[in-house]
């Protein structure tokens, strides 16, 4: 994997946090990279760190909940830089703190079809656009994708939804060369937990420390490492897995 030369990464959710850290990895392991994301100013920033390694950059705003909008990002990927190897789809939201009770239907449909169906849809018209002797697909699902977490009964329903997905469209796509795999993260140090205020309040952040057997939170280069390699070629053999870096969270 020290080299993904003339291949081609697209990261969704690329403009923060475990996209920009992956889109970047993507780069620096040789790989032309197109980021997407709906925050523009951010996919600008991303653009100039991946900029600094060798390969080129394609820039495309879309959010993932939009069919159109998904068809037009792998056929601007395609046209662009030429081809689809590796698809990195990782945009989400944590939608609202609150109960099954409390949650409205708004708030849920908005976390299930960014969450859930963006996913279904970046991994439909992605798989038709890889080359005949393959790709790879990872589906960025979460810790709460594995256990249940009181608070998010949205986004915990969606990342569940995301690996059993991931498994069926496995077994639809191995034969054809296509690896597909989660990767399922702990608490990770970006804008998602400050929004949720996790990181922003001393106490619970120690508290979601302690959490994971390894006694802290993770950074987003630690997710992207998981990510790029499961997309890689060292990987040849592993399709339709959910590859855990929690620092132990869920082996309790
Ligand atoms: P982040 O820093 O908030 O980055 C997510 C990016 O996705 C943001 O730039 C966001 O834009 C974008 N996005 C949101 N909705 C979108 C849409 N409909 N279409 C396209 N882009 C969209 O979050 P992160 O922590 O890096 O999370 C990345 C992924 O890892 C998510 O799937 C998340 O659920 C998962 N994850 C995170 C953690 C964690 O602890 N951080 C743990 C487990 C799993 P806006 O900011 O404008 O909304």
């Amino acid at each position: 994997m020290d080299t993904m030369n003339n291949k081609v990464a697209l990261v969704t959710g690329a403009a923060s946090g475990i996209g920009r850290a992956t889109a970047v990895l993507f780069a620096e392991k040789n790989a032309n990279v197109a980021i997407s994301d709906v925050d523009e100013e951010g996919l600008r920033k991303t653009a100039d760190l991946v900029k600094e390694q060798e390969g080129e950059v394609l820039s495309i705003t879309a959010d993932i909940s939009k069919a159109d909008e998904v068809e037009n990002m792998i056929n601007k990927t395609v046209d662009h830089l030429g081809r689809l190897d590796y698809a990195c789809n990782n945009a989400g939201i944590e939608g609202p703190m609150t109960t099954t009770v409390e949650y409205t239907e708004e708030d849920w449909d908005r976390v299930l079809n960014i969450n859930l169906k963006g996913q279904w849809l970046c991994m439909k018209y992605e798989i038709p656009a890889m080359p005949e002797n393959g790709g790879s697909i990872v589906n960025i699902s979460s810790i709460l994708g594995k256990v249940g977490f009181a608070g998010a009964p949205a986004y915990t329903a969606a990342k569940h939804g995301l690996i059993g997905l991931t498994k069926t469209a496995a077994l639809e796509y191995s034969e054809q060369g296509i690896r597909i795999n989660a990767v399922c993260p702990g608490f990770i140090e970006t804008p998602m937990l400050d929004r949720a205020g996790i990181t922003t309040d001393k106490e619970t952040k120690k508290q979601t420390e302690s959490l994971h057997p390894i006694g802290r939170l993770g950074e987003s280069e630690e997710v992207a490492e998981a990510i790029v390699w499961i997309a890689s070629d060292k990987a040849s053999f592993i399709s339709g897995d959910s590859l855990m870096v929690d620092g132990g969270y869920i082996a309790r």
